[in-house]
Parts: C-alpha cells; sequence; structure tokens
C-alpha cells in the first residue's frame, strides 16, 4: 500500500502542514487521487501528542481542546463535484511502528467534561497497551478485549453555505447559556487554528469561522461510530469540488457513545482508504447524513449482559421520552454493578467507554419513559461477571486504579 499521507508522532502537529484541525472550505487539498486508487493514511492521535504513556492524569486535566482534533488531509478526489457521493472503503485500520500504546481520559468537569462528568468530575487516565487485536491496560486490571479499530472522525470539507449554516446555528444554542461549563458547544476559536496549507494570510480571516471539529455534522465528521471499523464502506456527501476528504482520531477500541468524552482508546495509527465516486449520488439516493455498511470483520461477542435505563433522572424526576437521560441510568446501573466486583467508579466508567458495549435505543415510544439498553460482552472479563446468587468478590487488587492528576 503507498503511503499518500505520512506523520511524524514526535514532531508538533502544527509544524506538519498535511494536518488541520478545523473545517474550512478553503484548506489546501494535500494530495490528489483518483476513484479507484488505494493509499495508506497516517494520522497523529487526535490531541497531537499532548498525552503521554505514563501514571499522573495532569496531562488529561490541562489539555488543549481548543487544539483538537488533528486531522489528515484533505484529500482531492480527482472528478469530484458537490452533490456526488464519495464512496470510502476503509480496507485497513492499524497502529503506527512508532506509537504502539492508547489511552483513554475522563476529562475535568472544567475542561471538556464527559457523559458522566456531574458523577466522574476529576481528570483520570488509563493507558493501554496492544497485544496483537487485543487491548490491555494496567490501570484496569481483569479485562481484556478484541479491538474494533476505526476512525473516530472522517468526512469531506463543507462549502461555504454549509460551513456558515453550522455556525449560524451553533451560536444560537451557545447563546442560549454562554457561562454553561462544560460549554453547549465549540465555536470557532482562531487562535489554535490549523488550516494546514492555507497562506498565513488567508488563514487568519479563515481561522475566524473555521468550525471545531467536536461535533458530528451533515458531512459525518466526529460520529464516534465503532462500527466504521476495517472493512467498513461509507458513502459521504460531497459539497466542494475534490470533496476534501479527511480523517483522524483512530481509536484501537471504543464502546458505544464513547462516553468518557475522551473516551475510546485513542491512538495514532493508519488508514487504508480506497476512493470512489457515485456521480450525483446525494440526490440518486436522497442521501443527507452519510450512511455505511459495515465490516464482515467484527469481534465475535455473543455473551452480554444487558442493564436498562429510563428517563427518570438521578434525583427522581421525570422526563419526557429522553434518550440522553435513559441512557445515563443505563450507564449508571453498569457501572454499580461492576463496583459489587471491585472495580472503582473510574475504572468502570472507561470500561463502558472502551470496550465494545452496544448503546440501543430499546423504546422510544411509551410515554413518558424512553428506554435505553447498554450491553455488556461479559467474555471481556477475566471472571465471571454474571448474576450467580453469591455475593460477588472483590477481583481487583485494591491500591490500582485510574491515574489522577495527583
Ligand atoms: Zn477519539
Amino acid at each position: 500500500m503507498d503511503t499518500l499521507i505520512s506523520v511524524d508522532t514526535g514532531d508538533s502537529p502544527t509544524k506538519q502542514d498535511v494536518l488541520h484541525n478545523r473545517w474550512h472550505p478553503d484548506i489546501p487539498i494535500v494530495s490528489w487521487v483518483k476513484p479507484g486508487e488505494q493509499f495508506r493514511v497516517e494520522c497523529v492521535d487526535w490531541t497531537g501528542g499532548q498525552i503521554k504513556d505514563d501514571d499522573s492524569a495532569h496531562d488529561i486535566k490541562v489539555v488543549d481542546l481548543t487544539k483538537v482534533h488533528y486531522l489528515s488531509g484533505p484529500i482531492g478526489v480527482k472528478g469530484a463535484e458537490p452533490g456526488d457521493l464519495l464512496q470510502v472503503d476503509i480496507l485497513d485500520v492499524g497502529v503506527l511502528a512508532s506509537s504502539q500504546w492508547g489511552f483513554t481520559g475522563i476529562f475535568a468537569k472544567e475542561n471538556g467534561g464527559g457523559f458522566l462528568t456531574n458523577h466522574y468530575p476529576e481528570a483520570r487516565k488509563a493507558c493501554w497497551g496492544f497485544s496483537g487485536i487485543y487491548a490491555n491496560s494496567r490501570h484496569i486490571p481483569g479485562v481484556e478485549f478484541a479491538g474494533i479499530m476505526h476512525p473516530g472522525l472522517i468526512g469531506c470539507l463543507p462549502s461555504k453555505e454549509l460551513l456558515d449554516t453550522w455556525n449560524t446555528r451553533e451560536r444560537a444554542l451557545f447563546d442560549t447559556n454562554p457561562e454553561r461549563v462544560p460549554p453547549l458547544c465549540a465555536l470557532p476559536y482562531a487562535e489554535t487554528a490549523h488550516l494546514g496549507r492555507m497562506p498565513a494570510a488567508q488563514a487568519r480571516a479563515a481561522a475566524l469561522e473555521a468550525a471545531r471539529t467536536v461535533p458530528p455534522r451533515e458531512h459525518g465528521g466526529n460520529c464516534d461510530i465503532k462500527n466504521l471499523s476495517r472493512g467498513s464502506t461509507v458513502y459521504f456527501p460531497v459539497y466542494v469540488k475534490g470533496a476534501g476528504l479527511s480523517m483522524g482520531d483512530i481509536h484501537f477500541s471504543q464502546g458505544d457513545g464513547e462516553i468518557t468524552f475522551c473516551g475510546a482508546i485513542e491512538m495514532a495509527g493508519y488508514l487504508d482508504i480506497r476512493v470512489n465516486l457515485i456521480k450525483g449520488g446525494m440526490a440518486m439516493y436522497g442521501v443527507q447524513n452519510p450512511i455505511f455498511q459495515p465490516s464482515p470483520l467484527e469481534p465475535r461477542y455473543s455473551n452480554y449482559l444487558i442493564f436498562e435505563g429510563i428517563s427518570v433522572d438521578e434525583e427522581g424526576k421525570q422526563h419526557y421520552l429522553d434518550v440522553h437521560v435513559a441512557y445515563r441510568q443505563a450507564c449508571l446501573n453498569a457501572i454499580a454493578y461492576l463496583k459489587k466486583f471491585g472495580f472503582s467508579g473510574a475504572q468502570a466508567y472507561a470500561i463502558l467507554g472502551t470496550a465494545p458495549v452496544e448503546g440501543r435505543i430499546s423504546g422510544i415510544v411509551d410515554i413518558p419513559n424512553a428506554c435505553a439498553t447498554l450491553a455488556l460482552p461479559t467474555d471481556i472479563f477475566k471472571f465471571d461477571i454474571r448474576p450467580s446468587g453469591v455475593p460477588p468478590r472483590r477481583m481487583i487488587p485494591a491500591g490500582i486504579d485510574l491515574s489522577t492528576a495527583g
């Protein structure tokens, strides 16, 4: 496989012009390919090397989230025009020889937060080692699971109109509660914008409006779908000439929802990609957001313990069919259960974010409660976690936990 984009994980991402950390239609294409071509794209980890393989969560606590995500690209596809669908076959995903480890962070509430930030407001970190297809962590004994490597973030450049739409609607949301911690959304932030090869004078203006990479949007982007794994095929809407495909935020593994926010096993890595075009595909198939076909290869876990959650919050307040509340309750229920086996709450939270956990909206019509479920594969544990009638024993050595900020 020819390497189209290579990165240096030991160098500052801002010095690498094949990387960018914002979305803007004018970010210059770094390399052109033809439909049918296949090629390798290397990616730095999403933070651009801010997190280290050590036993302190200080780096998580002070991480500069205005710099993320560092993406490789954009890649131009000859002949691509607005309205086309770009077919992207994710042929393979792998670990870089220069960076054979990964991390999971629980962000501090005042710097990023996470799905359960009110319960786990402090910065914590787990580092992961890779044994072939398996992931294990010195900070979370008792679990090992097969990874399902995928790009957390992949998509095409927006048009100017689409960018303006994003900025308008996100600003309107932000303005409803500008003081909120964590904020309601991440608005453009010029100071740390890296726009690849865009000339400095042009970049100064573009940085003021370039969209942050945090949310998923119409073009895909930061969807964090664990099933966009090696062997899957994704169909992306094209908005600009040449499509401008960019990618990054590679995960070794992730549970549905990526709940700790830095919640997958984050790593630098490579993606082997093949591109093709479906001319006029957006109108032909009525496509507004990407669609994809999953891989024939996936970890085969078939035994699960499934936790239910309903849309009644921690204070007992009734919410109307609120899936966000319901999934949070399912997660909290799973954590309470795992703690009975000796996991700390932070360890259990990290397991739910990283292991191949299946999250589902199970019921969304039975007023007033939505029902969400979280399916935890039981075979990832080195001991039996099923209810047996015998009180669970502490299986995790005391004194081992996620790293703290100290
Ligand atoms: Zn990620």
